[in-house]
C-alpha cells in the first residue's frame, strides 16, 4: 500500500536509503533520501520506495530570464552541472522531469572565481536565472540567485546564513559562498 504524506520542497529529508529506494523526484545522499522536487511524498511500502508526487503535472517549457530552482550534481573545473526542479516565473510552474543545466564559472558572480568549488558544494539546492533556454546556461550573478540551502560538509547539519556567511549550528564551521538573499526561503 502507498502512504502519501507531507508536502516537500526541494532538499527536504524524506527517507533512510537503507529504509527505502529512491523514487521519482527524491535523491540519495550519503543514505539519506531528499526531495528533488516540491509535492507530496509517496510512502510505497510494498515496493519499499519512497517518491515524490509533482504538485502540478503539465512539465513547462523553460523560457530565458526564468528563476529555477536545482540541485547541483556534479562539479567540473569551469562549470557544474545543476538537477532543475523548479521554475518560478509569473505562474508557480513545476519541472517534473529532471532537467539539467549548466552554470558556467564566468556566470557564477560578479568578479572572479577561481574555482566553482569556492562557491558551491555538492547537493547544493540554489536558486539560478535562465540566461540561454536552447542549452539550459544558468546565472547565479544577481543578489537574491545563489545557494538557498545548503548542508554542512562535515556534519550534514542544515546551515544558516551569518553575516553573509553559511555557519553550521553544530560544528560552528563557517564556509564562504555564494549565497542567495533568499537563503533559506527562496524554495518556497
Ligand atoms: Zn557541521
Amino acid at each position: 500500500m502507498t502512504v502519501s504524506k507531507d508536502l516537500v520542497i526541494p532538499g527536504d529529508f524524506v527517507g533512510y536509503a537503507e529504509e527505502y529506494l529512491s523514487g521519482y523526484g527524491t535523491y540519495d545522499n550519503e543514505g539519506k533520501l531528499y526531495s528533488l522536487i516540491t509535492g507530496i511524498v509517496n510512502q510505497n511500502d510494498d515496493e519499499r520506495e519512497i517518491s515524490i508526487k509533482p504538485i502540478i503535472e503539465t512539465p513547462p517549457e523553460i523560457k530565458k530570464d526564468d528563476v529555477v530552482y536545482g540541485r547541483v550534481a556534479d562539479l567540473r573545473n569551469n562549470f557544474l552541472v545543476v538537477n532543475l526542479s523548479k521554475v518560478s516565473s509569473s505562474s508557480d510552474r513545476e519541472i517534473v522531469r529532471a532537467d539539467r543545466g549548466i552554470l558556467h564559472i564566468s556566470n557564477i558572480k560578479r568578479g572572479y572565481v577561481n574555482q566553482v568549488s569556492d562557491e558551491f558544494n555538492h547537493n547544493d539546492i540554489i536558486k539560478a536565472k535562465v540566461v540561454d533556454k536552447d542549452t539550459v546556461t544558468l546565472s547565479t550573478e544577481d543578489e537574491n540567485l545563489g545557494v538557498i540551502i545548503a548542508k554542512c560538509q562535515n556534519c550534514k547539519t542544515r546551515m544558516d546564513v551569518v553575516n553573509g556567511k553559511l555557519h553550521c549550528p553544530q560544528c560552528k564551521r563557517t564556509e564562504t559562498k555564494k549565497v542567495s538573499s533568499d537563503y533559506g526561503i527562496g524554495a518556497i
